[in-house]
Order: C-alpha cells, then sequence, then structure tokens
C-alpha cells in the first residue's frame, strides 16, 4: 500500500491540516494501534485512532510535512503480522486537538472490519518467559500485540478485551500499565495478563480431579513414563503423548478408536525435524511461520514407532506455537499431538465436554482457566514442488476472508460438503470460510456447524439472504439449507464448486477448463461423479469428459472396502478378466460372487465416475489391502508404494475417443497392473506407471479441451490433488503447457473448499437472473 497514492489529492493540495484515514486489512489484533500511536508521537500530530468495524480510523492534524513523515511510517514500519489492504484519506475540520489518543472502540453494529487470526507465542515474549528476572518468567500465557489467541477467544467484534473471553480476568497494576502505557509492547494487548490476574494452569486426574504440585512438571512426569494426557490449547485439547513410546502410542491408538489414521507430531526444534523429515525451504518457512501450521513432510529413517502414521510416506510435523507447548517440549523432542475426539466427533473444547475423553482416552489432562470462544483444529499444509497447499484450513488462517474484488450481490451462504465441513459467509466483496467442522454425519458436529454459523452471523453482522447447497440429497448441508429458513436456495453441483473455489482465489472470471478428481460427488445426473472435465464458468458449467462409469457395489461399503472396486474395474475389462488373475491378486476371503450379483442387477449400486474409486482398486491389487479406517487410505498405501519406485518415467495410458463428450476408459491401465503382475514387475514400479497414467491424462487432456472450449485456464481441484506424487508429477508436466494453471492456495482442494466455491457461484447465479 503506497502512501502517496493514498493522499495524492488531499494532502499536497489543501496544505496542513487534519485528516481521517480509514484503514482496512489486517489492522486489529496486530498491535497495530499502538504503533499508530507511537508514529503520531514521533511526528508531533494529535488526534486519535480507533478501531471500527469499518477498520481502524486515523484521525491526524499538524504540519503536512510530519503527516508525511507519518504516513511514510504507516506504509513502511507496519507490525510484524499487520497488512494494509486500503487506506481511503479524506480531509477534515481542524480540531486543535492537543494530543493523540487511543479512542475505545466503537460498540458493535453494522461492520465492514477484519477479525485477527491465532499467532504463535512472538520470539519478545518467549525471551520475557525464559528470563528469571521478568515478571512473567515461565508463565504459560505471555502474549502481546504481536502475538497469542485471537479468533478463539473473540466473542464479538470489534476486537476488543471485553468482548473476548479474557473479560473473566481483571487487569492487575503491572498489567493495566502496561496496557495503557504507549511505549511498552503490550500496549492495547488484548488478551495480556500476567501471574498475578490471568489464567492459571491446573492439571486433573483421570476421574477430574486436581493433583497437586507444579503442573507442567508433573505434566512432562505422566508423559515420560508412557501416559496420554489431554493438552488445552488455543482451539481445543490435544492428545499428547510420547512420540519415541510405541506402546503409548499404540494405547491411544486403541482409545481413541483410530485404528490407522496418522497422528501429528510437534517437534521442539527444526533440528529434530530434519532429522526425521525432509524438509523444504517453503515447508521451512510455513513450520516457523506466525500461523504455526501443521506440514505433511516426507520421512526419512526416522527410527519412529510405526503406530504414528503406518504405512504413510509422511509425517504431520508441527513446531510449539503457545507458551505451554514451549514449556513441556523442554524435556522431549517429539510429543504425539492429535486432535482430542473421538474419531468423527467434533474437537474438545470446553470443560463440560472434558469428561468424554478424561479417563476414556487420557490419563490426566492440563487444564486452564481461559475459555475457548471457538473451536479450532490445527491448519494442515502440504508443499507439492515448492508450492504450499492447505489440506485443512483452522486455526491461524480463519477467520481471514477471501477477497473476490467484486462486491455479491447479496448475502449468500454456502453450506458446504458433508465430510469436511465448513460453511462460507459473504459480506460486500468477501467470503468468510468456517474453520474445518468435521464430519457432519455426527449430530454433535452438527451442532457445533450451527452455533459456529450463529457467531459467524453476529459477529459479521449479517444474515444470509440466499443458501447455496450441494446437490446430494443426503448432506446434513442440503437439509441444513432446507430447514434453516432462508427463502432462497440454490443447487450447485459438487465439482462445480470445487472448480469456482479455485476461480475465486485466483480471482477468475473467464471460462475455465476444470479438472475436479475426486472421492465422490453428487452428479447432475444422478450418479456420483469424481473423474470429471468440465468448462466452467462462475455461474454454469458443462462436463465435457469423464471417467467411465463403473457401479459402486453397495455404496458407501465400497468406499470402505477398496477390493470392491478393483472387482468392478477388472470385470470392466470383460467378464472372463477374473478367471485369469495374476497369482498374487485374490479375492479370496471376500463376498466377490455376492458383489458382482449385487452390481449386474444393480441393487444399491449406483455407477460412478469417481478416479478417487480408481485408485481404490489398483491399491488393492497391488496388495495395499481390502479394508480402510479412514478416508483415502489406500490411496496413500499406494502413494507410498509409488514413491519407493524412485524416479520410474514409465507411465501407462487411458484410452478416450474425443467427442461432444469425452469418455476416459480406463480398461487398457487395468490391463497393464495385471501384465505387469503377472509378468513379476516390482508392485512399487506398477504404482509409479498408473500414478504417471493420471498425471499425464490430467494435462493433456486438459489442454485438448480447453483449446477446443476456448479456454484460457486450466483449474486443479479435489480430494485426489491431496496426492502428492500425482501433484508433483503434474506441476511438473503442467510447467510445459501453453496455458496457465491454477492451484488452490487459500482453501484445500478437498471438500473442506467447496463451501467457498458455492458462495462464489452463487452469487454468479444471482448476478445472471
Ligand atoms: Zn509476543
Ligand atoms: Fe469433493
Amino acid at each position: 500500500m503506497d502512501w502517496q497514492d493514498a493522499v495524492k489529492d488531499i494532502l499536497f493540495k489543501e496544505g496542513a491540516n487534519r485528516l481521517r484515514l480509514t484503514v482496512k486489512g489486517r489492522v486489529q489484533g496486530v498491535g497495530f494501534r499502538p504503533a499508530v500511536y507511537r508514529f503520531a508521537g514521533g511526528a508531533g500530530l494529535s488526534g486519535f485512532v480507533m478501531n471500527t468495524r469499518r477498520g481502524v480510523i486515523i484521525e491526524i492534524e499538524g504540519e503536512a510535512s510530519s503527516i508525511n513523515r507519518f504516513g511514510l511510517d504507516l506504509t513502511g514500519r507496519m507490525p510484524p503480522l499487520a497488512r494494509i489492504d486500503s487506506i481511503a484519506a479524506e480531509a477534515v475540520e481542524v480540531a486543535g486537538s492537543s494530543r493523540f489518543v487511543i479512542e475505545g472502540s466503537e460498540p458493535p453494529g453494522d461492520a465492514d472490519a477484519l477479525f485477527p487470526v491465532d499467532t504463535c507465542v512472538c520470539g519478545d515474549c518467549l525471551a520475557e518467559m525464559n528470563d528469571p528476572t521478568d515478571p512473567r518468567y515461565r508463565y504459560p500465557f505471555i502474549n502481546c500485540t504481536n502475538c497469542g489467541p485471537r479468533f478463539t477467544i473473540i466473542e464479538d467484534l470489534p476486537y476488543d478485551r471485553k468482548l473476548t473471553t479474557m473479560k473473566e480476568f481483571r487487569m492487575d497494576g503491572l498489567c493495566s500499565s502496561q496496557y495503557a502505557d504507549p511505549s511498552d509492547r503490550r500496549f492495547h494487548a488484548e488478551p495480556i495478563s500476567c501471574p498475578g490476574c490471568g489464567p492459571r494452569l491446573n492439571l486433573l486426574d483421570a476421574g477430574g480431579a486436581g493433583m497437586t504440585g507444579d503442573p507442567i512438571e508433573e505434566t512432562k512426569k505422566l508423559l515420560a513414563g508412557g501416559k496420554i494426557v489431554a493438552v488445552k490449547g488455543l482451539g481445543g485439547y490435544h492428545l499428547s503423548c510420547l512420540a519415541a513410546d510405541g506402546a503409548a502410542v499404540a494405547r491411544l491408538r486403541e482409545r481413541k478408536k483410530r485404528p490407522a489414521k496418522p497422528f501429528a507430531l510437534m517437534f521442539r526444534d527444526m533440528a529434530g525435524v530434519e532429522r526425521c523429515c525432509l524438509v523444504s525451504k517453503e515447508e521451512r518457512e510455513l513450520l516457523l511461520s506466525p500461523e504455526s501450521p501443521i506440514v505433511l513432510l516426507r520421512r526419512k529413517g526416522d527410527g519412529l514407532p510405526d503406530e504414528i502414521a503406518p504405512d504413510n510416506a509422511y509425517l504431520g510435523i508441527f513446531l510449539p506455537y503457545t507458551p505451554v507447548h514451549h514449556l513441556l517440549m523442554e524435556e522431549f523432542e517429539a510429543l504425539v499431538m492429535t486432535s482430542a475426539n473421538f474419531t468423527d466427533e467434533p474437537l474438545v473444547s470446553l470443560e463440560e465436554e472434558l469428561p468424554s475423553i478424561l479417563g476414556p482416552i487420557a490419563d490426566a489432562a492440563l487444564v486452564n482457566d481461559r475459555r475457548i470462544a471457538h473451536k479450532c483444529d490445527d491448519s494442515i499444509f502440504f508443499v507439492p514442488a515448492g508450492m504450499p497447499v492447505p489440506v485443512r484450513r483452522a486455526r491461524g488462517f480463519v477467520p481471514e476472508p477471501v477477497n473476490i474484488s467484486k462486491a455479491l450481490p447479496a448475502c449468500i451462504l454456502g453450506t458446504g460438503a458433508q465430510e469436511k465441513g465448513t460453511f462460507a459467509l459473504t459480506r460486500g466483496d468477501r467470503i468468510f470460510v468456517s474453520p474445518h467442522l468435521g464430519d457432519l454425519g455426527d449430530f454433535r458436529s452438527q451442532q457445533n456447524y450451527r452455533d459456529e454459523l450463529e457467531d459467524f452471523e453476529r459477529m459479521l453482522g449479517v444474515s444470509p439472504e440466499v443458501a447455496v447447497h450441494d446437490l446430494h440429497p443426503d448432506y446434513f448441508t442440503t437439509r441444513f439449507a432446507a430447514s434453516s429458513g432462508i427463502s432462497s436456495r440454490i443447487a450447485v453441483q459438487h465439482h462445480h464448486a470445487h472448480a469456482v473455489s479455485v476461480m475465486a482465489e485466483h480471482g477468475l472470471f473467464d471460462p475455465v477448463m476444470a479438472v475436479s478428481f475426486d472421492g465422490t460427488g453428487y452428479g447432475s445426473d444422478g450418479r456420483l461423479w469424481g473423474g470429471e472435465f468440465l468448462v466452467a464458468t462462475r455461474h454454469d458449467f458443462e462436463r465435457v469428459a469423464h471417467l467411465k462409469y463403473v457401479p459402486l457395489p453397495g455404496g458407501a461399503a465400497a468406499v470402505r472396502e477398496p477390493w470392491r472396486m478393483a472387482l468392478m474395474h477388472i470385470r470392466n475389462l470383460s467378464p472372463a478378466a477374473l478367471n485369469d488373475l495374476p497369482r498374487s491378486l485374490s479375492f479370496g476371503g471376500f463376498p466377490a460372487g455376492e458383489i458382482l450379483v449385487l452390481a449386474d442387477k444393480g441393487i444399491n449400486s449406483i455407477e460412478t465416475s469417481s478416479v478417487g474409486r480408481l485408485f481404490d482398486a489398483v491399491a488393492f491389487m497391488l496388495g495395499c489391502g481390502g479394508k480402510v479406517s479412514y478416508e483415502a487410505q489406500a490411496a496413500v498405501s499406494l502413494e507410498k508404494l509409488a514413491m519407493e519406485a524412485g524416479e520410474a518415467g514409465r507411465g501407462y495410458s487411458f484410452d478416450y475417443e474425443e467427442g461432444v463428450m469425452t469418455l476416459i476408459e480406463p480398461a487398457p491401465v487395468i490391463e497393464a497392473v495385471l501384465e505387469d503382475l503377472s509378468a513379476g514387475v516390482d508392485r512399487a514400479c506398477i504404482s509409479a506407471a498408473f500414478h504417471n497414467a493420471v498425471a499425464s491424462l490430467i494435462t493433456e487432456l486438459s489442454v485438448k479441451l480447453a483449446k477446443r472450449y476456448g479456454c484460457r485456464g486450466i483449474v486443479l481441484s479435489g480430494g485426489v490433488f491431496q496426492n502428492r506424487f500425482l501433484y508433483e508429477k503434474v506441476i511438473v508436466l503442467s510447467r510445459r503447457l501453453p496455458i496457465p494453471v491454477y492451484h488452490h492456495i487459500i482453501v484445500p482442494p478437498n471438500d473442506g473448499g467447496v463451501s467457498l466455491g458455492q458462495a462464489a457461484a452463487g452469487g454468479a447465479i444471482i448476478e445472471k437472473g
């Protein structure tokens, strides 16, 4: 943001006077007002600064040269977390004020202010925490204007202590004097606290009774002794145990009823991370960023127990981001830190929810009395070919909105998908996407969805006029749209929404060629799509190519049992193909006969074009298991296998004949897999050749179709793009394409990104009438 641009029409024309600046961007809860105060003081100006729902308002009065100096400071020397998107300047009447003051915030009302994100504890605070002479020595809730809790403690806007859960703590002399002292780095730090007045830690035993001793030191002893401890963090509890203790990790799996889905690890420092994983420059930056997400890193011989991430080539790694984490990690190189919940249930964040995990899962709980206003999971990224892509968007990123450069015609609610629930709520030219809300098949997740939506509506001061939902009749979010009382409703096809979410992230309006390779999403023809090439605009799409349909025998059961998809894809070759299988491949032990009958009669066997299910089929054929316990488990194993092949360049080919609708025939690929299996080719090479086939299909066919339909860009979306081995091949191939390829950068390629696309598509559909 350039200062001269903001004031070019005012300041130098009218001379010394008083200016009112309306500053928008990430300017609240990031130490912006104190910085303004210092800049004004430094330039000898009077006036005020105030948080409002429309952004930060600054009035400054004095000599033109001083105002100019102030403006250069404002735009050039911002606090580290601040970001100015715009400055509107107007001349106002001179008030003759003598001082510069920070005014109280405007009361809640109509609004256009952003609300701030949670950030990791900063270096200054850590230094104080480790200084024995500091009043906050070893204080587990240390924070300042540059760091600490934000979104997770905010109950209403604007961001002001009295509208956060910190209102329950009365500042003592130390905190109130720092809070009021413009020269202090905690000047107007809303969550400020100290050992004399702030939240306290408490360690509870499995029965919920308080334990004696220093909570941090006692927790360390429990963890070192192989116990599982629930640790309260910013947006909820983690379940923690020693990463090096295979028995403890196995116990955690058993109690959490989570047999295989990987656990995240918190490492004390980068040295430990680099010992266990390959870390690129971009991955390192993400790990060390103020948002501190979990980053999926490639494992190297790490010596860690298998139970942490069975049959997985990656580890989900993050660094300590709260003072409590830093204190706990003093003793350990790595701790398992997984969300505290049972599989598919929402994250435990409230004291009244604690009994559901304390006892049944955790042997103890490290709690504190700072209330969490919003459940917020850890965000997750992966970095294919140096390009950070979100897998789960929550802490550190929510509620930062997506700016879409053009005001939407109404307040729109995108209700999202099902298993990775999010909603998106629009205001003006911004779309606010909720944190990851989990699997909305669970009624507690549904209640959390409703609560969070109500909170967002109140805080943003909006009430949706239009609800946009999926075509799937059984999604909670589809039924929610119908029962929400929002009179105007629009259905947007799942993969169209995936495509538009990328368009919204990149500000694309012209028609694009959208590749949506996914698990399953309800199609316009009532079948389950997931291998789609669409010519998409924001308001409409035309399906121009897709993977040939095969039955999905047993519906959801086929998703849990990849052998069923292998059966369907092999039978698709010819009815006889099943009689002549390679020796290493067998359907023994599975009711293959029954399933074939089911598929033939079309009983509970809806047809699907899903590429995710094709990955399942090949995974089973290569021995990755007949059943899975979490989504994409088979594909994760298949990817691991492919990576073991090293730089294998060999690839199979799909068949397709271009027409009005291009049908992609997977049979040649399945046939090649069978032939190679029979010939004893290494399974890793077969997996790599399969991945290469999919990558070539994506890049070749999308370019051909883009040319034919006059698209100037290609967008990639859908859950299949969480496969890094595949994605990196696609990125490398797409660098040679004559047409730009766009990827997800703000929301995930999986169904967590659907709500954004729904909201943006809804806006475009309304505009078109
Ligand atoms: Zn700090
Ligand atoms: Fe999807």
